[in-house]
Order: C-alpha cells, then sequence, then structure tokens
C-alpha cells in the first residue's frame, strides 16, 4: 500500500460525505464494533462510548441478552404488519405495560413517530372527551424543547436551524419557559382549549436542563387542576438513564430502591423510545390509561413496522436487562460520582464553569461562547485519549456512557475527561 493511500477512516467519511445528505456534522471517528461501554473504530482503536447513541444504548453495545433475542426472532418471524396478529406483540404489550404500570400502549418504532402519536392521542383525547370545539385543541410546549423533526414537531420548536424554511407549521401549540410555573399556570389560565403540557423530565438536547426540584409534580398537580394532559417525553430520559426506571418515576415496579411504588409524577402519557430497544433496533412507544388510550379506533392511526415481532423480543429483553442489572441504581450511584470528582476539579477550573445531570445523564459548561469552536476541540482531544462525546448546543458537552459501566471504568473515564480538560486550561 503506497503511503499515500487513504486510510479506511478516510474513505467511509468521504464516502458519506459524497453520497450521503449532510444532515449531520459527525466527529471524525469511523467506529465498526461495539461492546459493552466500548466501541472501536476501523483501525482497532478502542474508545468509551460517552453518548451512547443519545442514550439509545443504555444497556451497553451489543449486548448478548438483547442481540440473543434479537437473531432467535429474525429467524421465525420478523413481520405481519398488522393486518394480522402476531404471537410476540401481545405477549410484549403485557409485559411493557405492567412494567411501566399503564393500562395500555401504541407502539412505534421511532421517538418523533412516538411523540407524533402522543400528540394525535391527546388531541382525540380534547375533542372526543374533554369537549374542546372542533379544531380548537392548543397543546403547551416548553422553550428549547427537542421533540423530534418531524414537521409538526419542528413546527413548535424554537430552534432556528431545525425549522427554517420548513414551514408552513402546524397550529395549535403555545410556547411557555421550562422550569417556570408561573407561565405554565398563565397559560393554562388565560387559555380553556388547552388540552396538554409536552415536557421532557430533563431538557437532553438542550443541554442537559434539569428542573427545579417539585417542578413536574406541580406541573401535573396543575394540569390535573385544569383537566389538561400532562405527556412526558422520556424518550431520552427514560430506562434508567438518570438513575430512576424513569425520570418521572411513575408507579412502575422497577427494581429501584427509591421507589416506593408512590409515584412521584405519574404522566397522563408516557413516551418512550431509544433505550426501549437498548440501540439494537428502532422501538418507541406511548404508554396511557384506558381512559385516554381508547380514543384509538382501528384505521384512526398506525405503523407498518410498528409493533413488529423483532421488536416486540428485543424490547422485552431490553426491560429485563435493565431490571436485572439494576441499572437504575447503578446510574444513580455512577452519576453521583461522576459529577462529585468534576466538581472537585471544576473548583480550581478556568475552562468548565459547572457540571450538571442527574443519574449518568450529565454535561459541563465550557466556559467560553456559544460560537467558540472550544467544546468541539475538546471532544477531538477527548476523542485522541480514548472516549467518545459530543457538544449539544456550543458551548456543552453531555455525558452519557452505557449504564453497564463498573466503578473502575468511570474512574478511568473521570481521569480521561480531567486530563483532556486540563490541556485547555
Ligand atoms: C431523541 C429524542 C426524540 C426523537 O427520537 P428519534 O428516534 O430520533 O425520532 C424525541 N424526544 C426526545 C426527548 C429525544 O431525546
Amino acid at each position: 500500500m503506497s503511503v499515500l493511500a487513504k486510510s479506511s477512516m478516510q474513505k467511509a467519511i468521504d464516502l458519506e460525505n459524497r453520497y450521503g445528505a449532510h444532515n449531520y456534522h459527525p466527529l471524525p471517528v469511523v467506529l465498526s464494533r461495539g461492546e459493552g461501554v466500548y466501541v472501536w473504530d476501523v483501525d482497532g482503536k478502542q474508545y468509551y462510548d460517552f453518548l451512547s447513541a443519545y442514550s439509545a444504548v443504555n444497556q451497553g453495545h451489543c449486548h448478548p441478552k438483547i442481540i440473543g433475542a434479537l437473531t432467535e426472532q429474525a429467524q421465525k418471524l420478523t413481520l405481519t404488519s398488522r393486518a394480522f396478529y402476531n404471537d410476540m406483540l401481545g405477549k410484549y404489550e403485557k409485559f411493557a405495560t405492567e412494567f411501566f404500570g399503564f393500562d395500555k400502549m401504541l407502539p412505534m418504532n421511532t421517538g418523533a413517530e412516538a411523540v407524533e402519536t402522543a400528540l394525535k392521542i391527546c388531541r382525540r383525547w380534547a375533542y372526543e372527551v374533554k369537549g374542546i370545539a372542533e379544531n380548537q385543541a392548543q397543546i403547551v410546549v416548553c422553550n428549547n424543547n427537542f421533540h423530534g423533526r418531524t414537521t409538526t414537531i419542528v413546527s413548535f420548536s424554537n430552534d432556528e436551524v431545525a425549522r427554517k424554511n420548513f414551514g408552513p407549521y402546524t397550529q395549535g401549540f403555545i410556547k411557555v419557559e421550562y422550569d417556570n410555573l408561573i407561565a405554565l399556570e398563565a397559560a393554562f389560565r388565560s387559555n380553556p382549549t388547552i388540552a396538554g403540557f409536552l415536557v421532557e423530565p430533563i431538557q437532553g438536547e438542550a443541554g442537559v436542563f434539569v428542573p427545579s426540584e417539585g417542578y413536574l409534580k406541580k406541573a401535573k398537580e396543575l394540569c390535573d387542576v385544569y383537566n389538561i394532559l400532562f405527556i412526558a417525553d422520556e424518550v431520552q430520559t427514560g430506562i434508567a438513564r438518570t438513575g430512576r426506571l424513569l425520570a418521572t418515576c411513575g408507579n412502575c415496579n422497577c427494581s429501584d430502591k427509591n421507589c416506593s411504588g408512590t409515584p412521584e409524577v405519574k404522566p397522563d402519557i408516557l413516551i418512550l423510545g431509544k433505550a426501549l430497544s437498548g440501540g439494537a433496533y428502532p422501538v418507541s412507544a406511548v404508554f396511557a390509561n384506558n381512559s385516554i388510550m381508547d380514543v384509538i379506533t382501528p384505521g384512526s392511526h398506525g405503523s407498518t413496522f410498528g409493533g413488529n415481532p423483532i421488536a416486540a423480543a428485543v424490547a422485552i429483553a431490553a426491560l429485563e436487562v435493565v431490571r436485572d442489572e439494576k441499572l437504575a441504581e447503578n446510574a444513580d450511584q455512577l452519576g453521583a460520582l461522576f459529577r462529585s470528582e468534576l466538581n472537585t476539579y471544576i473548583e480550581s477550573s478556568k475552562v468548565v464553569r459547572l457540571v450538571r445531570g442527574k443519574g449518568l445523564l450529565n454535561a459541563i459548561v465550557i466556559n467560553d461562547t456559544e460560537e467558540s469552536q472550544k467544546a468541539w476541540n475538546i471532544c477531538l482531544r477527548l476523542r485522541d485519549h480514548g472516549l467518545l462525546a459530543k457538544p449539544t448546543h456550543g458551548n456543552i458537552i453531555r455525558f452519557a456512557p452505557p449504564l453497564v459501566m463498573n466503578e473502575e471504568q468511570l474512574r478511568d473515564c473521570v481521569s480521561i475527561i480531567i486530563k483532556t480538560l486540563k490541556e485547555f486550561e
């Protein structure tokens, strides 16, 4: 091979650049294998994955139990569509509704589809149960939300990059400030046509913003007072990521020792995706009780792949791993350790302003402007030192490793992160 020959890394990047739409700006690293908390690039270099595919790979890469369920089911039956019954979907629905404590679920594939499904359920409920006049229903959302990429969802985003030139936009959404109960109540009080409040328990994409203690609980109480559905988008925060099975910690059967079975907040509609499959397959779902879910009737909603037998087998295995390996407790303990170790460093740091988060969903804020390249450059150096993470918004770096990490690995990661940050002091 000539010394001028392109590396296999560069070849892979060139192919994506030439033949793929440029809808992402990936960190320059080309991965070809993953196992547990590790991924390897095409040259065999090993990295800690500190993004976990935006919290889809909570159970670790290629978990043998999940991959086992996937391959076993793939050899028996992959897709029937919902024109016919299959022998896996009902089992999955029973398992998952009991796991999360709801009467019913509606299976979809991606997070954005599940959010769309929840919005449709909420609107139907507005007209058929709450009694709002036709086409008048409003849904309250938060500033700086991230709920996916469909035309309706970007209609109520305030991220100009995500929205610009995708209009005309879908009507029927009211934006309020996140973590502001006064603004929320003012919106509820002034508008009798509000049917739902869609919220992320922690705003992940916005930069891991954890709301004030009691915000979710009081927001739910306000929803109850005004007969408004509390819709929790836990696509990123759910499935043990924040140290509990759910960040809203509904009335679930999780193994979380802090969970008394009494919900802190029980959403009226719960949206899950990402780690529902452990990253092995696109699986999402919407959960609700009968009084809400029964507005969905044959023909009113659907998806060819939603609830397919592979998805069902994979999701059951993925949830069993979360329960059996006590991933919520592990995320809780390692998250506390992570923040305390970083806080010790931050006391004397000029580069990092703060660390925040819950469980193993954390972020550091770099002491620079949003437009600066510093967070990106830090991520490049982290990569060189064997750890993969990515900036969210300009100067914020999210840290979300797989939840199957052990303490020794976490301490190793903390030392890589601090060593790297010190190079920027
Ligand atoms: C990732 C994400 C979505 C969208 O999920 P996709 O599978 O990418 O469509 C929705 N809501 C939240 C909170 C997310 O983090």
